[in-house]
């Protein structure tokens, strides 16, 4: 008797699932302000999510205002056959990101929020340098400068044109370039931490995990039931809003769950899509983060930034 167990994507000659997909979706940002809106009416966090959609706007003018830079040979070789990120957040950064940075400060200005209007203005006076110096801070999740509540305002609008500029060149990329690196927990692009995993539907992609980067909105497979930070496979707590949730796959699982590892101590949440077809995972984790309230009391750490919300951003009015 055959032993052989089908892979997801072997069942009735499908195509085999793509364990990379890039971010070539124009109106990726359009789309997660709609989705920002949609989840601010009646939400107890309603102000801040729409705060949320403005920054998103912004972030939309700013990806059609610009054009993917060059990516060199010799890093794409090193990506394919060495499976080094070629967009490493690591490595030294193109500052044509700055330009992206211009975008979104000239369409918030132009914004009616006053709070991202002031956020705008303030870091329009700041100059190239010391831009670098948040963009620095922001991807390694530290503060600029020695006043925290400053670096809380100004950091979700520098990390929105990170994310501009980062979707746009991995958007320019093809997946052939990306190649498979040692470890799945980090993006295979840009070496950046996942804002969330998301059970996907789809014809090739149905039911199966994929990470979402947090900086350049790629996503990538990885199997379920494992520890998007360091891959244990045991000790995996499943909480939702509901309550401890381990059985899996479950028809009733919650929409928004929070993956806790007892290994590392941290966690990551994962939705389904399934049941909310229409969700965007940057506004969606903004918008159950009473969840991540829940899990943090629980004593586990958040292992994956969402670039627009820094902790301890001043309340909006
Ligand atoms: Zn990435
Ligand atoms: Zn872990």
């Amino acid at each position: 008797m055959s032993t052989h167990i089908l892979e997801p994507g072997e069942i009735g000659n499908v195509e085999p699932f793509p364990t990379v997909v890039l971010p070539t979706d124009v109106t990726l940002f359009e789309g997660r302000a709609r989705r920002f809106r949609q989840l601010a009416s009646g939400h107890a966090l309603g102000k801040l999510l729409e705060v949320m959609a403005h920054i998103a706007d912004a972030q939309h003018k700013a990806f059609r205002a610009g054009s993917a830079s060059p990516i060199s040979d010799e890093l794409l070789k090193q990506s394919r056959e060495h499976g080094m990120p070629a967009l490493s957040c690591q490595a030294d950064r193109d500052a044509s990101w700055q330009h992206d940075l211009d975008a979104v400060i000239t369409a918030l200005i132009a914004c009616p929020e006053t709070v991202l209007q002031d956020a705008a203005r303030k870091l329009q006076g700041i100059d190239a340098e010391g831009r670098e110096a948040i963009a620095d801070a922001v991807l390694a999740g530290g503060i600029a400068g020695d006043d925290p509540d400053t670096h809380a305002v100004l950091a979700p609008l520098v990390g929105a044109a990170l994310q501009v500029w980062w979707t746009r060149q991995a958007g320019s990329m093809n997946t052939t370039d990306v190649g498979l690196i040692g470890s799945s927990t980090v993006c295979p692009v840009c070496a950046s931490r996942p804002i969330a995993s998301v059970v996907e539907i789809g014809a090739n992609q149905s039911n199966l995990r994929y990470l979402n980067c947090s900086l350049c909105s790629t996503q990538w497979h990885m199997v379920r039931v494992t520890c998007s930070a360091c891959e244990s496979t045991k000790g995996i707590t499943y909480f939702s809003l509901n309550g401890v949730e381990n059985e899996e796959p479950s028809r009733k699982l919650a929409f928004a769950r929070a993956e806790a590892c007892d290994a590392c101590h941290s966690y990551l949440k994962i939705f389904t899509r399934e049941k909310e077809p229409m969700m965007d995972v940057t506004a969606d984790d903004l918008a159950t983060l009473t969840l991540d309230m829940l899990v943090d009391e629980a004593g586990f750490l958040r292992s994956g930034p969402n670039l627009l919300f820094s902790p301890g951003v001043p309340e909006t009015e």
